[in-house]
């Protein structure tokens, strides 16, 4: 018993420290990602409904790694925040994303994913600024899209850099709503614009009559505060349905389109290709 008791320890101290190693590695190669150009932004395009016309494109950070491929945000993003990358690689993509919304048509926003490390600090509103009169670009086509875990710390830094953000004009989405600790108090504590509810509502929609009630109470109660709702991870043609009969006002996700490189992003931007 003894000596089993040794080898699991083991294996748990294995396991921590290839958990740790990977991170290290990861860490390393990040901070050299942005120097060597590894960075790219994608576009997911979002349409309205019920016309199901094109309104804007979520930008979706990819990081092209020289051995290990395509390696997904969801991996890397949390190594970026503990390490503090995340801020040079969060301006790098408010950069991108507000040149690239530049050169499309004025009818498209663009939808920012920025991490609550970003909120904490004074720095992003500034840059945002200044990144708008860069590119003279309206504050009106772009989106900043945080999440409820950044609202849950409702820390002073976050209220107030939320507050500028609205005095800059731009709008402020609600990401993943339904999976956080918010209250519904931050909602109008912050004036959201808007509320993306999360895809595993919709994912459950069809088979939990739990998960579309859900649905159903979150777009009629956003839509009495006048909130706008986009439903994301929409797969299914039966899902659609659904959203339009809730009257839910947007719709993201595989069966209307896939996030797209910058090329293809382009064309179906400028109405030359549907997505
Ligand atoms: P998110 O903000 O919730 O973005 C939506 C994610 O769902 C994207 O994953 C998108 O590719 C995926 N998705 C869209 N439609 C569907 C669908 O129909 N089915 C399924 N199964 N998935 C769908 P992605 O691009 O891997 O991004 C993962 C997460 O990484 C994002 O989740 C966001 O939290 C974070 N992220 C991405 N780009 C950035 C960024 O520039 N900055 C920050 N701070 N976070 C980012
Ligand atoms: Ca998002
Ligand atoms: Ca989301
Ligand atoms: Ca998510």
């Amino acid at each position: 018993a003894k000596k089993g008791g040794r080898n699991r320890f083991e294996v748990y101290r294995d396991g921590m420290l290839e958990e740790e190693a990977k991170k290290r590695f990861l860490e390393q190669d990040l901070s050299e990602a942005l120097a060597a150009d590894q960075l790219e932004l994608w576009y997911q395009p979002l349409y309205s409904l019920p016309d199901r016309t094109l309104t804007g494109f979520e930008a979706l950070l990819r990081w092209r790694h020289p051995r290990r491929g395509m390696v997904s945000p969801a991996e890397f993003i949390p190594v970026a925040e503990s390490c503090g990358l995340i801020t040079s690689i969060g301006a790098w993509v408010i950069d991108a994303a507000c040149r690239q919304a530049a050169a499309w048509p004025e009818h498209i926003y663009m939808s920012i994913n920025v991490s609550a490390v970003q909120l904490r600090s004074a720095a992003l509103v500034s840059q945002l600024a200044q990144t708008l009169a860069k590119y003279s670009l309206s504050p009106k086509r772009i989106e900043i899209e945080i999440t409820e875990t950044a609202m849950v710390e409702n820390s002073a830094q976050i209220a107030l850099t939320l507050t500028s953000l609205r005095a800059l004009g731009v709008r402020i989405a609600m990401d993943d709503f339904g999976t956080g600790y918010s209250s519904l108090a931050h909602l109008r504590e912050f004036k959201i614009d808007r509320i993306k509810i999360d895809r595993s509502f919709i994912a459950a929609s069809q088979s939990d009559p739990g998960a579309a009630a859900i649905v159903r109470a979150v777009v009629s109660m956003a839509r009495e505060l006048q909130i706008d709702t986009t439903a994301e991870g929409v797969e299914q043609e039966s899902q659609l349905q659904s959203l339009l009969e809730f009257g839910c006002g947007t719709a993201q996700g595989y069966l209307l389109g896939r996030p797209l490189d910058r090329e293809a992003a382009d064309s179906v931007a400028r109405g030359l290709i549907r997505s």
